[in-house]
Parts: C-alpha cells; sequence; structure tokens
C-alpha cells in the first residue's frame, strides 16, 4: 500500500514537471534596452531582439527630442515582464534586420508579448514593414481592445493623433510597395536581389531589365522571401 502512494507521489511530481519545463523559454533576457528591444543570451552570445510588428515610444533615443514620457513607461512594463526571465524566440521571414538585430516574437510563459505590448496600448499594430503573418488578427484584435479601452497610447490624445496619422502611411495592404525603407539610389551590383518601385517585379542584378530601373528607382533585397513578403513577384527572364 505504501509503495503505491510512493508511486503515486513521484508520477504526480513528474506530470507536474513536464508542462513545467515545456513552459519555461530557452533564452535569458539579460538586459531590457527599451520597450521593444532586449538582450537575449542566444547561443552563449548575447544579441539583441527587436520585437516585430510592434513599436513602442521612444525612451533612451540618442535624439533626446524623441524620447517621451509614454516611452518610460513602455520600457518599464517590458523591464517587469521579461528581466531576468527565460523567453522562446519565433522568426518569421529574414532573422535579421539591418542592424544585424534579430527580429523576433518573444514568448514569455508561452504569451506572446509582441500581442500583450498591443493589448495593453503601449504600442500600436506596426505594420509599417509588412503585416505580421502569423499573428495579424490577434495584433488586430489587441489593438482594437487597446483603443476601446483609451489604453496608455490611446488615452493620450495627442500621442493618440501621432500613431493614427502614421498608421494611415504604413497602410494595410499586403502587397504594399509605398513603404520601401532605402531611398538612397542603389548600385544594381551591390544588391542580391533587384526591384523597381514602380512595378512587382524583382531580378537577379545581372537581369537586362534592371538597366531599366532608374538608380533611384531600384530597391535591394537580401533574401528571396523580403521580396517576396513585400508583394513582389520574380521575372519571368532572370527567374531569381
Ligand atoms: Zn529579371
Amino acid at each position: 500500500m505504501r509503495q503505491t502512494f510512493k508511486v503515486i507521489i513521484c508520477l504526480s511530481i513528474f506530470f507536474l514537471l513536464i508542462p513545467a519545463l515545456c513552459i519555461a523559454g530557452q533564452y535569458r533576457v539579460t538586459r531590457v534596452v527599451d520597450g521593444d528591444t532586449i538582450v537575449v543570451n542566444y547561443h552563449g552570445k548575447y544579441e539583441k531582439v527587436r520585437l516585430l510588428c510592434v513599436n513602442t515610444p521612444e525612451s533612451v533615443h540618442r535624439d533626446k527630442k524623441q524620447n517621451v514620457p509614454m516611452g518610460k513607461v513602455a520600457s518599464e512594463y517590458t523591464k517587469h515582464r521579461l528581466n531576468g526571465k527565460y523567453v522562446d524566440l519565433e522568426f518569421e521571414g529574414k532573422q535579421r534586420g539591418y542592424y544585424g538585430r534579430l527580429l523576433a516574437y518573444v514568448f514569455v510563459d508561452s504569451v506572446n508579448f509582441n500581442v500583450e505590448l498591443v493589448r495593453q496600448g503601449l504600442s500600436p499594430y506596426y505594420t509599417k514593414y509588412g503585416l505580421s503573418r502569423k499573428y495579424d488578427q490577434e495584433f488586430r484584435e489587441a489593438e482594437r481592445h487597446a483603443k476601446k479601452n483609451g489604453l496608455n497610447i490611446w488615452g493620450d490624445p495627442d500621442l493618440a493623433k501621432k500613431y493614427l496619422r502614421l498608421k494611415s502611411k504604413w497602410g494595410q495592404k499586403k502587397s504594399s510597395i509605398t513603404t520601401v525603407p532605402i531611398t538612397i539610389p542603389v548600385q544594381a551590383q551591390s544588391c542580391v536581389y533587384v526591384g523597381s518601385r514602380n512595378s512587382h517585379k524583382f531580378h537577379r542584378p545581372d537581369c537586362r531589365y534592371v538597366k531599366k530601373i532608374s538608380p533611384g528607382n531600384r530597391i535591394c533585397f537580401d533574401f528571396r522571401e523580403e521580396a517576396i513578403n513585400m508583394g513582389y513577384t520574380p521575372c519571368k527572364v532572370c527567374k531569381p
């Protein structure tokens, strides 16, 4: 009888431990830079992670005029939720951004923290570089909730106005090419793939059609997927 009891206790501990181990993420957050940027120990290296589809108000911007009290609120919130915690990262499209930072959704205790920031009204659903492919509906629903309840950004008339104006510029269409980040003339040969601001095709840099795109209208893509994410389709001639 006592033996059976012991077995039951052991089994209970075992099955209680399994979910606990599954929930804890694998990467430790070693520092919170601001509301939407953290540092994690990523496979033994300290790496900056920029959270996807969010953009919290600034708190540590080099241009001090950009820093607003709401930025501090967002930063404190992220610190409180993530600092020292073990999180999981989920990537979408390319893993790194222009500055070499990891771009990811951050999961803490199985919660999508990017969506949580939007739900708290600490960030708009940031679609400047495209919609979320995996969590578009979650982000939209979270933003509706935050707006309806006037949370943080949405409770501050000036900030709310600013973000509504920005959001109208970002646009909501998946194939939008009006939000291309590079505006300097582009040398086609320095690109892995080349697109035009005026069409939806992308090419290899040596394609004859690239010569017809004026340098000011060229767009560089580092990855095929990056072009496709922005609504571009492969050229039928050079087959990139
Ligand atoms: Zn081509």
